[in-house]
This record gives structure tokens, C-alpha cells and sequence, in this order.
């Protein structure tokens, strides 16, 4: 639903809004090394690449030995797979401008991802917003054409809810208008697109993410969600240097940003 009427009601891109990423309890960490005799420094900046290390050293308790900088430890951990320790970096990014259809690729991701997303029952879809495939952003024609469509459907979509609404009120007279407005929004949602655009927070560990980037950033990818993978990666590289580096966006001959990577399925 827009909740700001004034905005336009097609959208072109994901907007991806990085809300919540890691901090390192320092006071815990110096009582364990010292509980444990060992010392440890770093040079990583990110709480996300800091906990990572201090969970794969664990593993050996090789606190202060080995390997010197976070960006060597973390190179090691990509190059011998090693990767259940990059489930310990965690980041929170809540995805908007994005379609049903894309989302309902999205959520396929299962291992080390978790979701929230925006209720077509509880919220009311009349005045929602719609993504405009990429293909019909090249085409005047196809794009005029796909409006079309869209603007017919939130029409029906609207006039069903209402009419689902008071069939409702007559056949069940006694229910409380909302759960009366959840029951007609969840039938006439049936009629709505994929297109149409949802919200979802997704918080997703570094493994996670970086499996995501390389399966749907890539150009065999849906373009749109091929679209979020490249803005994510772009968060996630600058988020964690150390995690993401050998992940990177390219121009694909197809004239679109893709998104390769060098350490495949850690
Ligand atoms: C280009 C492309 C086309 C696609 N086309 C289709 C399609 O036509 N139809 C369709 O249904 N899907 C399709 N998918 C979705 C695809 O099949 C996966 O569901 C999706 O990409 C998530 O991948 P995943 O299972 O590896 O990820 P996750 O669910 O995040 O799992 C990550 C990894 O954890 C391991 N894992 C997770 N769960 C299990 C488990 N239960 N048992 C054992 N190991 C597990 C696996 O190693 C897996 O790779 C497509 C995906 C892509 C990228």
C-alpha cells in the first residue's frame, strides 16, 4: 500500500535499506582473553568481519597466532570453504520496490535467511504500487501497454474487495469490521499480479547472503531480482570488505549489471 499517495504508483528498482548490522561486546571478549590467557587484536573495522574471526579461531583457539589481518583469516576461511564461520556476520535489510514474483523467489532461500513481509490480508492493496518488469522499462510501447493492464486489474481489485466486503457484512453480520476487511482482502487478493510491489525485511548471515549473490546475481537470474542481488552486493561489499571481496558487479553483455564470484558455495 502507499502510504504516501503523492508517489508515483510504478516503480522501476529496488530500494534496499541496510537497517541493522553487528556490534562486539568488547568488555566480554577482553574477559574471555583474559579468562583464557590469550590475546587477540585486529584491524577489521566491521563487527560482522571481527566476530566471524574470533569464531573460526575458536574453533583451534589460535587467538594471536597465524595468520595477521582479518582480511588473510577471512581469505583462508573462503578458500578452504570453511564457511559455517561466515554464519556468524549477520545483517538486517529491509527490501522495498520489489514484486510479489521477486519475493517469492527471495523466500526460496532458506538456510540462514529470515523474512518479514508486508500482509495482503491485514493491508489494504487499493492504492498499492507496481514494478515495472525491466524488459517493458526499454519499450514505450509494451510499457504503455503492461500499464494498462495493471490499471485495469487495481480497478477490479478494488471493486471486488468492496463488493467482497458487504457480502461478508450480510453473511456474517456479527464479525468485527476488521476481521470482516481481513476476509474480503484475502479473497480478492487472489485477482492481484505478481507485479505488485511488497515490502519484506530479510535478515541473512554472511554464507547466506554471498549464496544468494552468486545464484541470483547472476545473468541466468530473473533480471529484477538480478537487479536487487547487484544493489545488495553493493551494501554488502562496502558493509565487509573482508567477506565480500572476491564477490563483484560487472557489465554483462546483455547491457545489465550481474554480480560473479570467485569463492563459489563456501
Ligand atoms: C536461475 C534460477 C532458476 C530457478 N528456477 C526454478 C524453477 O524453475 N523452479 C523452482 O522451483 N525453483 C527454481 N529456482 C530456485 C532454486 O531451485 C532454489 O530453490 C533457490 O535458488 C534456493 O537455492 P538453495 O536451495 O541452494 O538455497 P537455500 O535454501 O538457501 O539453501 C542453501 C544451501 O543449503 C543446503 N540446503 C538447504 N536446505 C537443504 C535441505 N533441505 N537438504 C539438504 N541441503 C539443504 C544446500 O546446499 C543449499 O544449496 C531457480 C533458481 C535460480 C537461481
Amino acid at each position: 500500500m502507499a502510504t504516501n499517495p503523492s508517489l508515483d504508483p510504478y516503480m522501476t528498482r529496488p530500494k534496499v535499506y541496510l537497517l541493522g548490522r553487528q556490534a562486539v561486546v568488547r568488555e566480554e571478549l577482553a574477559r574471555f582473553l583474559e579468562d583464557e590467557g590469550v590475546v587477540f587484536t585486529t584491524d577489521a573495522e566491521a563487527a560482522a568481519e571481527v566476530l566471524a574471526e574470533i569464531a573460526g579461531r575458536t574453533c583451534y583457539m589460535s587467538f594471536g597466532k597465524g595468520r595477521k589481518s582479518n582480511q588473510e583469516y577471512l581469505d583462508n576461511i573462503l578458500t578452504s570453504k570453511h564457511g559455517s564461520v561466515l554464519e556468524h556476520a549477520v545483517w538486517n535489510l529491509l527490501i522495498a520496490g520489489v514484486s510479489r514474483s521477486l519475493t517469492h523467489e527471495l523466500v526460496r532461500h532458506r538456510a540462514g535467511f529470515g523474512y518479514s513481509q508486508l500482509s495482503q490480508r491485514y493491508v489494504d492493496e487499493g492504492d498499492a504500487r507496481y514494478v515495472v518488469p525491466p524488459l517493458y522499462q526499454q519499450n514505450e510501447a509494451l510499457r504503455e501497454k503492461w500499464q494498462q493492464t495493471i490499471d485495469h486489474i487495481r480497478t477490479a481489485y478494488v471493486e471486488l474487495a468492496e463488493a467482497t466486503s458487504q457480502y461478508v457484512q450480510q453473511k456474517h453480520p456479527e464479525m468485527a469490521a476488521r476481521d470482516r476487511r481481513k476476509w474480503a482482502r484475502q479473497a480478492a487478493r487472489s485477482v492481484l499480479p505478481n507485479a505488485t510491489e511488497t515490502k519484506i525485511f530479510v535478515t541473512g548471515n554472511g554464507r547466506a547472503w554471498r549464496h544468494f549473490l552468486e545464484l541470483r546475481g547472476s545473468p541466468h537470474a530473473d533480471t529484477e531480482i538480478r537487479m536487487l542481488a547487484v544493489e545488495v552486493c553493493q551494501v554488502l561489499k562496502k558493509e565487509s570488505p573482508n567477506i565480500f571481496h572476491d564477490i563483484e558487479v560487472y557489465d554483462e553483455a546483455d547491457g545489465m549489471p550481474a554480480v560473479r564470484v570467485t569463492h563459489s558455495k563456501v
